[in-house]
Protein backbone atom coordinates (compact mmCIF):
# COMPACT_ATOMS: atom_id res chain seq x y z
CA UNK A 1 0.00 0.00 0.00
CA UNK A 2 1.52 3.36 -0.77
CA UNK A 3 -0.07 6.69 0.03
CA UNK A 4 0.88 10.74 0.70
CA UNK A 5 1.69 11.43 4.23
CA UNK A 6 2.09 14.94 5.46
CA UNK A 7 3.89 14.88 8.81
CA UNK A 8 3.04 18.51 10.62
CA UNK A 9 5.23 19.42 13.46
CA UNK A 10 7.20 22.63 14.52
CA UNK A 11 10.03 20.59 15.91
CA UNK A 12 12.55 19.38 12.97
CA UNK A 13 13.98 16.64 14.74
CA UNK A 14 10.69 15.05 15.38
CA UNK A 15 9.46 15.96 11.21
CA UNK A 16 12.64 13.64 10.06
CA UNK A 17 12.33 10.97 12.49
CA UNK A 18 8.78 10.38 11.16
CA UNK A 19 10.05 11.05 7.96
CA UNK A 20 12.55 8.26 7.98
CA UNK A 21 10.38 5.99 9.67
CA UNK A 22 7.72 6.20 7.00
CA UNK A 23 9.62 6.83 4.16
CA UNK A 24 11.18 3.07 5.30
CA UNK A 25 7.46 1.90 4.38
CA UNK A 26 7.46 3.18 1.14
CA UNK A 27 4.94 6.37 2.21
CA UNK A 28 5.39 9.62 0.03
CA UNK A 29 6.23 11.92 2.67
CA UNK A 30 5.67 15.80 3.16
CA UNK A 31 6.07 17.56 5.40
CA UNK A 32 4.76 20.95 7.38
CA UNK A 33 6.36 22.94 10.12
CA UNK A 34 3.16 24.77 10.86
CA UNK A 35 -0.53 24.75 10.68
CA UNK A 36 -0.75 27.36 8.17
CA UNK A 37 1.90 25.75 6.15
CA UNK A 38 -0.13 22.33 6.64
CA UNK A 39 -3.24 24.54 5.25
CA UNK A 40 -1.60 25.65 2.22
CA UNK A 41 -0.06 22.44 1.62
CA UNK A 42 -3.28 20.30 2.02
CA UNK A 43 -4.72 22.81 -0.08
CA UNK A 44 -2.73 22.40 -3.08
CA UNK A 45 -1.81 18.80 -3.20
CA UNK A 46 -4.01 15.16 -2.74
CA UNK A 47 -2.96 13.97 0.73
CA UNK A 48 -4.12 10.64 1.80
CA UNK A 49 -3.48 11.24 5.57
CA UNK A 50 -2.31 13.57 7.92
CA UNK A 51 -0.09 13.27 11.01
CA UNK A 52 -0.61 16.67 12.94
CA UNK A 53 1.34 17.64 16.30
CA UNK A 54 -0.67 19.24 18.80
CA UNK A 55 1.73 21.76 20.45
CA UNK A 56 3.05 24.18 18.15
CA UNK A 57 3.14 28.15 18.30
CA UNK A 58 0.66 30.21 16.10
CA UNK A 59 -2.16 27.85 15.06
CA UNK A 60 -2.29 24.82 17.50
CA UNK A 61 -2.72 21.17 16.31
CA UNK A 62 -6.48 21.47 17.26
CA UNK A 63 -7.30 24.58 15.62
CA UNK A 64 -5.43 23.32 12.58
CA UNK A 65 -7.85 19.62 12.92
CA UNK A 66 -10.93 22.20 13.08
CA UNK A 67 -10.02 24.39 10.12
CA UNK A 68 -9.26 21.28 7.96
CA UNK A 69 -12.72 19.16 8.81
CA UNK A 70 -14.73 22.10 8.19
CA UNK A 71 -13.05 22.94 4.87
CA UNK A 72 -15.25 20.06 2.02
CA UNK A 73 -12.18 19.95 0.23
CA UNK A 74 -10.20 18.86 3.18
CA UNK A 75 -12.64 16.99 5.53
CA UNK A 76 -12.19 13.93 3.97
CA UNK A 77 -8.48 13.09 4.96
CA UNK A 78 -7.62 11.32 7.75
CA UNK A 79 -5.97 13.48 10.79
CA UNK A 80 -3.84 11.50 13.50
CA UNK A 81 -3.49 13.75 16.41
CA UNK A 82 0.10 12.86 17.93
CA UNK A 83 0.57 14.28 21.29
CA UNK A 84 3.21 14.27 24.38
CA UNK A 85 0.31 14.82 26.66
CA UNK A 86 -1.88 11.27 27.49
CA UNK A 87 -4.60 13.46 29.49
CA UNK A 88 -7.81 11.90 28.40
CA UNK A 89 -9.17 15.21 28.29
CA UNK A 90 -6.48 16.58 25.09
CA UNK A 91 -7.56 13.59 23.32
CA UNK A 92 -11.24 14.67 23.85
CA UNK A 93 -10.22 18.05 22.59
CA UNK A 94 -8.62 16.19 19.59
CA UNK A 95 -11.70 14.19 18.77
CA UNK A 96 -14.02 16.94 19.22
CA UNK A 97 -11.84 19.08 16.85
CA UNK A 98 -12.51 16.46 14.06
CA UNK A 99 -8.96 14.11 14.59
CA UNK A 100 -9.93 10.63 14.02
CA UNK A 101 -6.99 9.29 15.64
CA UNK A 102 -4.24 10.16 18.11
CA UNK A 103 -1.18 8.81 19.06
CA UNK A 104 1.28 9.75 21.60
CA UNK A 105 4.81 10.97 21.08
CA UNK A 106 7.01 9.52 20.56
CA UNK A 107 4.99 7.10 18.47
CA UNK A 108 5.31 3.04 18.74
CA UNK A 109 6.36 2.14 15.74
CA UNK A 110 4.05 -0.70 14.97
CA UNK A 111 1.24 0.98 16.46
CA UNK A 112 2.02 4.08 14.44
CA UNK A 113 2.17 1.75 11.14
CA UNK A 114 -1.22 0.04 11.74
CA UNK A 115 -2.84 3.27 12.26
CA UNK A 116 -1.73 4.88 9.29
CA UNK A 117 -2.43 1.86 7.06
CA UNK A 118 -5.58 1.16 8.77
CA UNK A 119 -6.81 5.03 8.04
CA UNK A 120 -4.99 5.03 4.74
CA UNK A 121 -6.88 1.73 3.94
CA UNK A 122 -10.45 3.23 4.92
CA UNK A 123 -9.71 6.69 3.09
CA UNK A 124 -9.09 4.68 -0.08
CA UNK A 125 -12.29 3.19 0.31
CA UNK A 126 -14.40 6.21 0.41
CA UNK A 127 -11.83 7.86 -2.22
CA UNK A 128 -13.16 5.63 -4.53
CA UNK A 129 -16.99 6.06 -3.72
CA UNK A 130 -16.58 9.57 -4.20
CA UNK A 131 -15.09 9.21 -7.64
CA UNK A 132 -17.62 7.12 -8.59
CA UNK A 133 -20.38 9.49 -7.33
CA UNK A 134 -18.37 11.85 -9.15
CA UNK A 135 -17.88 10.66 -12.54
CA UNK A 136 -21.89 9.67 -12.66
CA UNK A 137 -24.09 12.96 -12.13
CA UNK A 138 -23.20 16.09 -10.43
CA UNK A 139 -26.22 16.11 -9.47
CA UNK A 140 -25.94 12.95 -7.15
CA UNK A 141 -22.72 14.55 -5.99
CA UNK A 142 -24.64 17.24 -4.93
CA UNK A 143 -27.06 15.72 -3.50
CA UNK A 144 -24.70 13.75 -1.76
CA UNK A 145 -23.00 16.96 -0.41
CA UNK A 146 -25.86 18.55 0.77
CA UNK A 147 -26.67 15.33 2.93
CA UNK A 148 -23.12 15.06 4.12
CA UNK A 149 -23.72 18.50 5.41
CA UNK A 150 -26.73 17.19 7.87
CA UNK A 151 -25.17 14.03 8.93
CA UNK A 152 -25.20 14.05 12.76
CA UNK A 153 -23.82 10.89 14.71
CA UNK A 154 -26.53 11.11 17.10
CA UNK A 155 -28.64 7.91 18.07
CA UNK A 156 -26.60 5.21 16.61
CA UNK A 157 -27.29 1.60 16.84
CA UNK A 158 -24.51 -0.11 18.44
CA UNK A 159 -23.56 -3.70 19.36
CA UNK A 160 -21.49 -4.45 22.61
CA UNK A 161 -19.97 -8.31 22.40
CA UNK A 162 -19.09 -8.55 26.23
CA UNK A 163 -19.50 -11.59 28.47
CA UNK A 164 -18.69 -9.24 31.42
CA UNK A 165 -21.76 -7.96 33.11
CA UNK A 166 -19.85 -5.49 35.03
CA UNK A 167 -18.26 -3.95 32.34
CA UNK A 168 -20.82 -3.73 30.32
CA UNK A 169 -23.55 -2.28 32.39
CA UNK A 170 -20.62 0.05 32.67
CA UNK A 171 -20.27 0.82 28.88
CA UNK A 172 -24.49 0.64 28.81
CA UNK A 173 -24.33 4.05 31.16
CA UNK A 174 -21.74 5.99 29.35
CA UNK A 175 -23.64 5.28 25.90
CA UNK A 176 -27.56 5.24 26.50
CA UNK A 177 -29.30 6.88 25.95
CA UNK A 178 -27.30 8.86 23.41
CA UNK A 179 -27.19 5.75 21.38
CA UNK A 180 -29.20 2.49 21.19
CA UNK A 181 -26.87 -0.37 22.76
CA UNK A 182 -27.69 -4.01 22.42
CA UNK A 183 -25.05 -6.62 24.53
CA UNK A 184 -24.66 -9.69 23.18
CA UNK A 185 -22.86 -12.37 25.70
CA UNK A 186 -22.45 -15.22 23.42
CA UNK A 187 -19.86 -14.79 20.88
CA UNK A 188 -20.17 -17.99 19.12
CA UNK A 189 -23.27 -16.50 17.71
CA UNK A 190 -22.05 -13.33 16.54
CA UNK A 191 -22.48 -14.31 12.68
CA UNK A 192 -26.49 -15.14 13.34
CA UNK A 193 -28.79 -11.89 13.22
CA UNK A 194 -26.36 -9.71 13.21
CA UNK A 195 -26.65 -9.47 9.51
CA UNK A 196 -30.33 -8.18 9.83
CA UNK A 197 -29.87 -6.15 12.54
CA UNK A 198 -28.51 -2.77 11.63
CA UNK A 199 -25.73 -2.16 13.10
CA UNK A 200 -24.06 0.82 12.38
CA UNK A 201 -20.69 0.09 15.01
CA UNK A 202 -19.44 -3.01 16.93
CA UNK A 203 -17.77 -2.59 20.63
CA UNK A 204 -15.68 -6.15 21.23
CA UNK A 205 -14.27 -6.45 24.54
CA UNK A 206 -11.16 -8.38 24.13
CA UNK A 207 -11.43 -10.24 27.86
CA UNK A 208 -14.29 -12.58 26.28
CA UNK A 209 -13.83 -16.06 28.59
CA UNK A 210 -12.98 -18.84 26.42
CA UNK A 211 -13.19 -17.08 23.09
CA UNK A 212 -10.81 -15.22 21.16
CA UNK A 213 -12.08 -11.52 20.20
CA UNK A 214 -9.96 -11.24 17.09
CA UNK A 215 -11.51 -14.48 15.67
CA UNK A 216 -15.08 -12.31 16.35
CA UNK A 217 -13.67 -9.78 14.28
CA UNK A 218 -12.82 -11.29 11.43
CA UNK A 219 -16.22 -13.03 11.03
CA UNK A 220 -17.42 -9.67 10.87
CA UNK A 221 -14.98 -8.73 8.12
CA UNK A 222 -15.65 -12.17 6.22
CA UNK A 223 -19.61 -11.84 6.17
CA UNK A 224 -20.08 -10.13 3.33
CA UNK A 225 -23.10 -7.57 5.37
CA UNK A 226 -20.66 -6.89 7.78
CA UNK A 227 -17.49 -6.05 5.42
CA UNK A 228 -17.59 -2.71 6.18
CA UNK A 229 -19.16 -2.20 9.67
CA UNK A 230 -16.79 -0.01 12.16
CA UNK A 231 -15.45 -2.19 14.65
CA UNK A 232 -14.16 -1.15 17.91
CA UNK A 233 -11.83 -2.93 20.18
CA UNK A 234 -12.20 -2.70 24.36
CA UNK A 235 -8.48 -3.53 25.27
CA UNK A 236 -6.02 -3.33 28.14
CA UNK A 237 -2.75 -2.08 28.50
CA UNK A 238 -1.26 -5.48 28.00
CA UNK A 239 -3.73 -6.08 24.97
CA UNK A 240 -1.09 -4.05 22.60
CA UNK A 241 0.03 -6.59 20.74
CA UNK A 242 -3.48 -8.50 19.74
CA UNK A 243 -4.66 -4.72 19.25
CA UNK A 244 -1.97 -4.44 16.33
CA UNK A 245 -3.15 -7.95 14.68
CA UNK A 246 -7.09 -6.44 14.82
CA UNK A 247 -6.27 -3.31 13.08
CA UNK A 248 -4.69 -5.56 10.61
CA UNK A 249 -7.69 -7.33 10.55
CA UNK A 250 -9.21 -4.21 9.34
CA UNK A 251 -10.35 -3.30 12.94
CA UNK A 252 -11.08 0.56 12.86
CA UNK A 253 -10.39 1.85 16.54
CA UNK A 254 -9.52 0.80 19.79
CA UNK A 255 -9.82 1.79 23.28
CA UNK A 256 -7.76 1.35 26.16
CA UNK A 257 -9.04 0.28 29.67
CA UNK A 258 -9.90 2.47 31.58
CA UNK A 259 -12.71 3.71 30.02
CA UNK A 260 -13.11 7.23 30.28
CA UNK A 261 -16.95 8.66 29.00
CA UNK A 262 -16.09 10.87 26.13
CA UNK A 263 -13.54 9.24 25.01
CA UNK A 264 -15.76 6.83 24.40
CA UNK A 265 -17.88 9.06 23.24
CA UNK A 266 -16.22 10.92 21.07
CA UNK A 267 -14.34 7.67 19.16
CA UNK A 268 -17.99 6.53 18.88
CA UNK A 269 -19.57 9.32 17.35
CA UNK A 270 -16.41 9.36 14.88
CA UNK A 271 -17.23 6.01 13.62
CA UNK A 272 -20.83 6.03 13.01
CA UNK A 273 -20.64 9.73 11.35
CA UNK A 274 -17.99 8.09 9.11
CA UNK A 275 -20.10 5.02 8.86
CA UNK A 276 -23.17 7.09 7.49
CA UNK A 277 -20.87 8.98 5.59
CA UNK A 278 -19.99 6.14 3.70
CA UNK A 279 -23.54 4.87 3.32
CA UNK A 280 -24.58 8.07 2.17
CA UNK A 281 -22.16 7.60 -0.72
CA UNK A 282 -22.62 4.26 -1.02
CA UNK A 283 -26.59 5.49 -1.92
CA UNK A 284 -25.82 8.73 -3.99
CA UNK A 285 -23.37 6.08 -6.03
CA UNK A 286 -26.33 3.57 -6.45
CA UNK A 287 -28.59 6.57 -7.69
CA UNK A 288 -26.08 7.65 -9.93
CA UNK A 289 -25.48 4.57 -11.56
CA UNK A 290 -29.25 4.27 -12.06
CA UNK A 291 -30.14 7.72 -13.16
CA UNK A 292 -27.35 7.10 -16.28
CA UNK A 293 -29.46 3.89 -17.32
CA UNK A 294 -32.94 4.49 -16.48
CA UNK A 295 -35.69 6.76 -18.21
CA UNK A 296 -36.51 9.30 -15.71
CA UNK A 297 -40.23 9.98 -16.79
CA UNK A 298 -41.20 5.84 -17.85
CA UNK A 299 -38.53 3.87 -15.77
CA UNK A 300 -37.77 1.81 -18.67
CA UNK A 301 -34.23 1.43 -19.39
CA UNK A 302 -32.78 4.03 -21.44
CA UNK A 303 -31.30 4.45 -24.88
CA UNK A 304 -27.52 3.99 -23.92
CA UNK A 305 -28.70 1.14 -21.54
CA UNK A 306 -29.73 -0.76 -24.60
CA UNK A 307 -27.29 0.16 -26.61
CA UNK A 308 -24.82 -1.61 -24.35
CA UNK A 309 -27.25 -4.21 -23.41
CA UNK A 310 -28.45 -5.15 -27.01
CA UNK A 311 -25.13 -5.77 -27.65
CA UNK A 312 -24.44 -8.59 -25.26
CA UNK A 313 -27.67 -10.38 -25.84
CA UNK A 314 -27.16 -10.59 -29.47
CA UNK A 315 -23.47 -11.94 -28.79
CA UNK A 316 -24.81 -14.68 -27.14
CA UNK A 317 -27.60 -15.35 -29.06
CA UNK A 318 -25.16 -15.95 -32.06
CA UNK A 319 -22.83 -17.62 -29.94
CA UNK A 320 -26.03 -20.55 -28.79
CA UNK A 321 -27.30 -20.12 -32.28
CA UNK A 322 -30.55 -18.99 -30.64
CA UNK A 323 -33.74 -16.83 -31.84
CA UNK A 324 -33.69 -12.83 -31.03
CA UNK A 325 -36.44 -10.24 -32.10
CA UNK A 326 -36.38 -6.96 -31.54
CA UNK A 327 -39.69 -4.09 -31.89
CA UNK A 328 -38.97 -0.89 -32.50
CA UNK A 329 -42.77 0.90 -31.49
CA UNK A 330 -43.08 4.31 -32.23
CA UNK A 331 -46.40 6.20 -31.42
CA UNK A 332 -48.82 7.21 -34.37
CA UNK A 333 -49.82 11.14 -34.87
CA UNK A 334 -48.33 11.73 -30.69
CA UNK A 335 -47.47 15.42 -31.66
CA UNK A 336 -51.58 16.32 -32.01
CA UNK A 337 -51.59 14.87 -28.44
CA UNK A 338 -49.05 17.67 -26.92
CA UNK A 339 -50.74 19.88 -29.45
CA UNK A 340 -54.33 19.25 -28.44
CA UNK A 341 -54.39 18.45 -24.77
CA UNK A 342 -50.62 19.94 -23.78
CA UNK A 343 -47.21 18.64 -22.98
CA UNK A 344 -47.83 17.30 -19.54
CA UNK A 345 -50.83 15.14 -20.62
CA UNK A 346 -48.54 13.53 -23.13
CA UNK A 347 -45.97 12.91 -20.67
CA UNK A 348 -49.08 11.18 -18.67
CA UNK A 349 -49.41 9.07 -21.97
CA UNK A 350 -46.12 8.15 -22.47
CA UNK A 351 -45.89 7.08 -18.80
CA UNK A 352 -49.06 4.87 -19.58
CA UNK A 353 -48.13 3.48 -22.84
CA UNK A 354 -45.01 2.19 -21.04
CA UNK A 355 -46.59 0.60 -18.34
CA UNK A 356 -48.60 -1.44 -20.90
CA UNK A 357 -46.06 -2.50 -22.88
CA UNK A 358 -44.33 -3.66 -19.98
CA UNK A 359 -47.46 -5.70 -18.99
CA UNK A 360 -47.41 -7.27 -22.86
CA UNK A 361 -43.89 -8.33 -22.70
CA UNK A 362 -42.58 -11.58 -20.96
CA UNK A 363 -39.76 -11.36 -18.60
CA UNK A 364 -37.00 -12.21 -20.25
CA UNK A 365 -37.73 -9.56 -22.70
CA UNK A 366 -36.27 -6.08 -22.05
CA UNK A 367 -38.34 -2.66 -22.98
CA UNK A 368 -36.43 0.44 -23.56
CA UNK A 369 -37.68 4.22 -23.99
CA UNK A 370 -35.04 4.87 -27.31
CA UNK A 371 -35.79 8.62 -27.67
CA UNK A 372 -39.31 10.38 -27.53
CA UNK A 373 -42.31 8.57 -28.33
CA UNK A 374 -40.04 5.82 -29.64
CA UNK A 375 -39.13 2.70 -27.86
CA UNK A 376 -37.51 -0.97 -28.34
CA UNK A 377 -38.53 -4.25 -27.14
CA UNK A 378 -35.37 -7.06 -27.16
CA UNK A 379 -36.88 -10.69 -26.87
CA UNK A 380 -34.36 -13.49 -26.47
CA UNK A 381 -35.52 -17.37 -27.54
CA UNK A 382 -38.22 -15.32 -29.87
CA UNK A 383 -38.54 -16.76 -33.64
CA UNK A 384 -40.87 -15.25 -36.07
CA UNK A 385 -44.50 -16.38 -34.54
CA UNK A 386 -43.43 -15.69 -31.00
CA UNK A 387 -42.42 -12.25 -32.12
CA UNK A 388 -45.73 -11.84 -33.80
CA UNK A 389 -47.20 -12.61 -30.73
CA UNK A 390 -46.29 -10.21 -28.67
CA UNK A 391 -46.31 -7.43 -31.34
CA UNK A 392 -49.86 -7.77 -31.38
CA UNK A 393 -50.48 -8.25 -27.67
CA UNK A 394 -48.53 -4.60 -27.27
CA UNK A 395 -50.42 -3.57 -30.06
CA UNK A 396 -54.04 -4.42 -28.67
CA UNK A 397 -52.91 -3.08 -25.41
CA UNK A 398 -52.49 0.54 -26.61
CA UNK A 399 -55.56 0.59 -29.02
CA UNK A 400 -57.99 -1.66 -27.55
CA UNK A 401 -58.48 1.35 -24.51
CA UNK A 402 -58.21 4.31 -24.19
CA UNK A 403 -55.65 6.71 -21.94
CA UNK A 404 -57.56 8.29 -19.24
CA UNK A 405 -55.53 11.71 -18.59
CA UNK A 406 -55.87 12.72 -14.76
CA UNK A 407 -59.21 10.96 -14.93
CA UNK A 408 -60.68 13.75 -17.01
CA UNK A 409 -59.58 13.43 -20.57
CA UNK A 410 -59.88 10.26 -22.69
CA UNK A 411 -57.41 10.06 -25.44
CA UNK A 412 -57.21 7.00 -28.13
CA UNK A 413 -53.96 6.10 -28.67
CA UNK A 414 -52.38 3.66 -31.84
CA UNK A 415 -49.00 2.64 -31.70
CA UNK A 416 -47.09 1.79 -35.33
CA UNK A 417 -44.94 -1.19 -34.68
CA UNK A 418 -41.66 -2.77 -36.82
CA UNK A 419 -40.03 -6.25 -36.14
CA UNK A 420 -36.45 -8.07 -36.87
CA UNK A 421 -35.25 -11.81 -36.48
CA UNK A 422 -31.97 -12.11 -35.83
CA UNK A 423 -31.63 -14.27 -38.95
CA UNK A 424 -28.42 -13.08 -40.49
CA UNK A 425 -24.95 -14.12 -40.14
CA UNK A 426 -22.82 -11.50 -38.80
CA UNK A 427 -25.98 -9.19 -37.50
CA UNK A 428 -25.02 -5.80 -35.42
CA UNK A 429 -27.35 -4.62 -33.38
CA UNK A 430 -27.23 -1.80 -35.51
CA UNK A 431 -28.09 -3.76 -38.33
CA UNK A 432 -30.99 -5.25 -36.50
CA UNK A 433 -32.07 -2.07 -35.16
CA UNK A 434 -32.11 -0.49 -38.63
CA UNK A 435 -34.27 -3.66 -39.98
CA UNK A 436 -37.12 -2.90 -37.55
CA UNK A 437 -36.81 0.52 -38.62
CA UNK A 438 -37.54 0.19 -41.72
CA UNK A 439 -40.35 -2.01 -40.99
CA UNK A 440 -41.52 0.02 -38.91
CA UNK A 441 -41.58 3.00 -41.69
CA UNK A 442 -43.67 0.50 -43.58
CA UNK A 443 -46.03 -0.01 -40.63
CA UNK A 444 -46.66 3.88 -40.85
CA UNK A 445 -46.73 4.23 -44.57
CA UNK A 446 -49.59 1.24 -44.96
CA UNK A 447 -52.17 3.19 -42.67
CA UNK A 448 -50.29 2.78 -38.49
CA UNK A 449 -51.62 0.60 -36.01
CA UNK A 450 -49.69 -1.89 -37.27
CA UNK A 451 -46.90 -4.91 -37.15
CA UNK A 452 -44.87 -5.23 -39.87
CA UNK A 453 -41.98 -7.30 -40.43
CA UNK A 454 -38.78 -6.80 -41.70
CA UNK A 455 -38.81 -8.22 -45.19
CA UNK A 456 -35.59 -10.49 -44.66
P1 LIG B 1 -46.03 9.59 -36.42
O1 LIG B 1 -47.30 8.81 -36.39
O2 LIG B 1 -45.54 9.78 -37.81
O3 LIG B 1 -44.98 8.99 -35.56
O4 LIG B 1 -46.37 11.05 -35.86
P2 LIG B 1 -45.87 11.69 -34.52
O5 LIG B 1 -46.62 12.95 -34.32
O6 LIG B 1 -45.93 10.72 -33.41
O7 LIG B 1 -44.34 11.94 -34.85
P3 LIG B 1 -43.37 13.16 -34.66
O8 LIG B 1 -42.00 12.55 -34.72
O9 LIG B 1 -43.67 14.24 -35.67
O10 LIG B 1 -43.66 13.76 -33.25
C1 LIG B 1 -43.23 13.17 -32.08
C2 LIG B 1 -43.67 14.04 -30.96
O11 LIG B 1 -43.35 13.46 -29.72
C3 LIG B 1 -43.04 15.39 -30.96
C4 LIG B 1 -42.61 15.64 -29.56
O12 LIG B 1 -43.09 16.87 -29.07
C5 LIG B 1 -43.23 14.52 -28.80
N1 LIG B 1 -42.40 14.10 -27.68
C6 LIG B 1 -41.17 13.56 -27.72
N2 LIG B 1 -40.72 13.34 -26.46
C7 LIG B 1 -41.70 13.75 -25.61
C8 LIG B 1 -41.82 13.78 -24.19
O13 LIG B 1 -40.93 13.37 -23.42
N3 LIG B 1 -42.97 14.26 -23.67
C9 LIG B 1 -43.98 14.72 -24.48
N4 LIG B 1 -45.09 15.16 -23.90
N5 LIG B 1 -43.87 14.72 -25.80
C10 LIG B 1 -42.76 14.23 -26.38
MG1 LIG C 1 -41.28 9.72 -33.93
MG1 LIG D 1 -44.74 9.02 -33.51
Amino acid sequence: MTARVLVVDDIPTNVRLLEARLTAEYFDVLTANSGQEALDICANNPIDIILLDVMMPGMDGFETCRRLKADPKTHHIPVVMITALNQPSDRVAGLEAGADDFLTKPPEDMQLMARVKSLVRLKMLTDELRSRAQTGRDIADEAAHLALGSIDAENGRILLVDDNVRSSERLRNYLVPNHQLDILSDPTSVALGIAEKDYEVVLVSMELTDFDPLRVCSQLRTLEQTRSLPIILIADEGDRAKVVRGLELGVNDFIVRPIEKHELLARVRTQIRRQRYAMELRESVNNTMAMAVIDGLTGLYNRRYFERHSALMLEKAVEQGRDLALIMLDIDHFKPVNDTYGHSAGDEVLKEFALRVQRSIRGVDLACRYGGEEFVVLMPDAGQAQAQNIAERIRRSISDTSFDISNQTSIDITVSLGVALNNRLGDTPEALLKRADMALYRAKNEGRDRVVFDAA
